[in-house]
């Protein structure tokens, strides 16, 4: 098995009442990392690669090659997919699909309604014909997002989000709902009253994105809110970190930088696992 769409992995998590995790990749160490974790706890994954991370790849073929290499030298038997998160135009989408994703999200949330809704239904069409997922959103998401810094996120509005879907028919929606990319500053206040009507309205499994620092309670809320999809960054990079720092603060002799990244890389498998346990995928592969 290489390659799945992540429709049918989100269709049978918003079902049986759980996420499918998103883990972002940057490089080798992540995507390792990644497959590890998933395949040892018999969970599905998505792989997320930003258009900033294609930037560091050197290309979408790049990203999906190793990916697609990695699979086959590790043996993964658990169900894949691979993600383009965030991109900004078809162009980028038509790119990521040609490479070889199985999945995109077309991200026009920053356009007056009319306009997301035109880009995200040209991507639609595109995708669907070659059997890829198709992933939107509405309102904006705090914290970074693409270039974009803002503290205040603007959340989505249901009539939106029901003619976005409608006119669309793309398979899973991020509204923005009060969370954030990266460390929050203060506490995270999500609508979760809100996330649930949504969810009733559209019929469609919702994905939140900035997960890294949400209690887990609220992790437990977003999924019976609807959520099948939960996007996590920030955590893996502040594990990797964590660990190389302490590790280069108590060996100032150290210079083998294969020394030290296998050990971030082992904290960012153990990040991932902690994660895959609490959205509740371990053992539905
Ligand atoms: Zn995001």
């Amino acid at each position: 098995m290489e390659l799945v769409s992540v429709k049918g992995m989100l269709d049978k998590a918003l079902k049986e009442n759980y996420a499918v995790g998103h883990f972002d990749v940057h490089n080798l160490e992540w995507v390792q990392s990644v497959l590890e974790a998933a395949e040892e706890l018999n969970s599905p994954v998505i792989l997320g690669v930003t258009e900033e991370a294609i930037d560091y790849f050197g290309g979408f073929s790049v990203a999906k090659e190793l990916v697609i290499s990695v699979i086959r030298e590790k043996g993964i038997t658990v169900p894949i997919a691979l993600h383009l998160d965030h991109g900004s135009s078809l162009e980028n989408c038509k790119s990521a699909i040609e490479a070889g994703f199985s999945s995109v999200m077309i991200d026009a949330s920053k356009l007056p309604f009319y306009e997301n809704v035109m880009t995200t239904k040209e991507v639609v069409d595109y995708a669907h014909k070659l059997g890829v997922t198709v992933e939107a959103e509405l309102g904006s998401i705090g914290g970074k997002e693409g270039e974009i810094v803002s503290d205040d996120p603007v959340y989505a509005d249901i009539d939106e989000c029901i003619q976005l879907v409608t006119l669309t028919k793309i398979n899973c929606l991020a509204p923005a709902l009060g969370s954030a990319h990266g460390p929050y500053k203060g506490e995270p206040k999500v609508d979760f009253k809100k996330m649930k009507k949504i969810s009733e309205s559209i019929q469609i499994p919702l994905v939140l994105h900035g997960a890294s620092g949400l209690y887990p309670e609220q992790i437990q809320q977003a999924i019976l809110s609807g959520t099948a999809k939960i996007n996590v960054n920030a955590d893996n990079h502040i594990a990797f970190t964590k660990r190389v720092r302490q590790l280069l603060n108590e060996n100032r002799d150290m210079y083998d930088a294969t020394r030290y990244i296998r050990e971030g890389r082992m904290a960012v498998k153990e990040m991932v696992k902690e994660k895959i346990r609490l959205f509740g995928s371990s053992g539905k592969a």
